[in-house]
């Protein structure tokens, strides 16, 4: 599969986009940071090379992974839209998906695309670009406040808007699934209606998978803080905003994208490096 990592040069999206090229997952790096990009790049070629082997011993379905760099300000729709475009022109350049194997399937009673077949889009999309202007409320500008927004809310709304646009979706939900004349094994899907009216002779069955959002939130949205009026707000948001993608994906899209937030508590990165000592040991007490 083919992951699109946001604020992948530094700090947890550095390390997601190394634990998926661990597992052999082809990476795209969204950053505004370009030197930070270079050096993450070359982390996750190094990472992959050393535990290819285990991967590849357990299964041959792995590629190599492939990790691409794309600049991008996710408040910035134009650039959000680059980076889609670059990173599903690399899911479709790798992907093995062919006519012939779809032929394969339709001929058998229940025939699963091949196994080493790719998404031909980028599947995966990890929300973790963000920034913090910490500053208590009685000082805090309005621009400290539209910039943490912007980033942390707008920059998760552009990216999942495009990762969830109409053709991608019905994209998604090809590549998820496979041709069955076994009325035991049938699934429907609206998009498999829309194709497939004969349903009776052949139908597409889903194969689990389809697309997945994880947007980075944060436990302050949860807990407030002294100094984080702005973030607080703008991961509250994100919150909100992604449980309720999840279910108009789920009831409106028959579930093809799930979307989940992650709340992570402190953690020691370039970001929390402003957090004055005293308050670090408090929060890791
Ligand atoms: P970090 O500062 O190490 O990394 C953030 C990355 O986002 C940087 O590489 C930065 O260049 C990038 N970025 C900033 N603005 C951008 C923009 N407009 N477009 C694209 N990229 C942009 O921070 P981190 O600690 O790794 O944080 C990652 C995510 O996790 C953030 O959303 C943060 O709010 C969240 N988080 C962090 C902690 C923590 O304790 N570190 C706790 C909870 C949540």
């Amino acid at each position: 599969q083919t992951a699109i990592i946001t604020g992948a040069a530094s700090g947890i999206g550095s390390a997601v986009a190394q634990s998926f090229a661990a597992e052999g997952c082809n990476v795209v790096l969204a950053d505004v940071d370009e030197s930070g990009i270079k050096d993450v790049s070359i982390q996750c070629q190094s990472i992959y090379n050393h535990s290819s082997s285990i991967v590849k011993s357990n299964s041959d379905k792995h590629q190599n992974c492939v990790v691409k760099g794309v600049i991008c300000d996710v408040t910035d729709e134009n650039h959000v839209k680059h980076l889609f475009r670059e990173a599903d022109d690399l899911a479709s350049s790798l992907s093995k998906v062919s006519s012939s194997s779809q032929e394969d399937c339709n001929s058998s009673s229940l025939s699963m695309a091949s196994s080493s077949s790719n998404p031909s889009i980028a599947s995966i999309l990890v929300n973790c670009a963000g920034i913090t202007r910490d500053t208590l409320f009685s000082t805090m500008s309005l621009h400290d406040f539209e910039k943490v927004l912007d980033v942390n809310l707008k920059g998760t709304f552009l990216t999942c808007k495009e990762f969830c646009l109409p053709h991608r979706l019905e994209q998604l939900s090809l590549d998820y699934c496979c041709y069955s004349t076994d009325k035991n094994h049938i699934l429907k899907t609206k998009s498999q209606d829309k194709k497939n009216t004969d349903t009776n002779v052949i139908t597409r069955t889903k194969r689990g998978g389809g697309g997945s959002i994880v947007n980075i939130g944060s436990i302050i949205s949860q807990s407030g803080n002294v100094g984080q009026a702005n973030y607080a707000a703008s991961k509250g948001g994100v919150l909100s905003f992604t449980t309720s993608l999840a279910k108009e994906m789920s009831i409106r899209h028959d579930g093809i994208v799930r979307a989940n937030t992650v709340l992570p508590g402190f953690i020691e990165t370039p970001m929390s490096e402003a957090v004055p000592d005293h308050i670090k040991e408090r929060m890791r007490g």
